[in-house]
């Protein structure tokens, strides 16, 4: 059974133009597995003060039976830090067009966040970052999977050896990621994340492939890698993060 938790912001942080990071507590009975940890947010809907939650027992089937205008809104994020009862959710703006991007750039302490995520103990396979002694990885993302990706490479062992493609909107959400290992980034400033991949000299050797973000990127990278590359599709993680013109909900 996931945890069913009322997260209560206690802080709020613009760390750049396209990245906010949001600390709630009240998160104790949730266990993140680290990497690229997700969880289901739950927004309040107007004029309600807190998302009514389910309970943790068939969550979803009680969720769906909820009235409209009671339902809360339901989106995909990843847990980017855990500190005890507190977690941090860090998200990439993209305007007001999305009730989760809107809810981050209106957040304050005391604003209050449903989350659904694995509970103690439970679930150790609740993340998707699965490499199986590769002799390098290849991690890719927009900037929608760089909480994931921040994750991921901070956790990477010493020996480790990854070539990174990040994308993000501005040149100051360029960041130094904290690792161990040994770590090529490339930042694609604006776009061209899956031309950088297709045009890269990459090292030989086996490899372990994480793409998450924008689905036709995503899409368009696994098929160089599968195709041109003739790659393996099934080690490898391919993650439609969001999906251009078209609303998670
Ligand atoms: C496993 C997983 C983990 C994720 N982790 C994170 C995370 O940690 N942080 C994070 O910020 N996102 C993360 N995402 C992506 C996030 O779920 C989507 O960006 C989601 O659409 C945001 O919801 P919203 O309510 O803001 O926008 P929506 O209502 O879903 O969409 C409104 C409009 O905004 C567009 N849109 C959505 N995201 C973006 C974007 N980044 N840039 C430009 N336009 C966009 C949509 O195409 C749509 O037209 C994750 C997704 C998955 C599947």
């Amino acid at each position: 059974m996931p945890a069913v938790v009322m997260g209560t912001v206690t802080g709020v942080r613009r760390t750049s133009p396209s990245f906010l990071t949001v600390t709630l507590a009240g998160c104790s009975t949730l266990e993140t597995g680290g990497f690229d940890q997700r969880i289901k947010i739950l927004l309040a809907q107007p004029g309600q003060d807190e998302p009514v939650l389910p309970p943790a027992e068939d969550w979803y089937g009680v969720y769906r039976e909820m009235a409209d205008d009671v339902r809360p809104v339901m989106r995909t994020f990843t847990i980017r830090a855990q500190r005890g009862e507190e977690i941090d959710i860090e998200f990439a703006l993209h305007g007001d067009a999305g009730p989760a991007a809107a809810w981050a750039l209106s957040a304050a302490p005391g604003s209050r966040l449903g989350i659904i995520g694995p509970e103690i103990g439970d679930n150790p396979k609740a993340y998707q970052y699965m490499p199986r002694r590769p002799d390098w990885q290849l991690l890719v993302g927009d900037d929608t999977a760089v909480p994931a990706l921040a994750s991921i490479i901070s956790a990477l062992p010493a020996d480790a050896v990854a070539r990174v493609f990040v994308q993000v909107p501005h040149a100051e959400d360029v960041r130094e990621f904290e690792t161990a290992a040994q770590v090529k980034v490339e930042w694609c400033v604006g776009g061209g994340l899956a031309d950088a991949v297709r045009s890269a000299e990459l090292p030989d050797g086996t490899p372990y492939a994480w793409v998450a973000g924008e689905t036709s990127i995503v899409r368009d990278i696994r098929r160089h890698l599968t195709g041109t590359l003739g790659w393996d599709s099934k080690p490898h993680y391919f993650g439609g993060y969001w999906k251009a013109g078209q609303s998670e909900g």
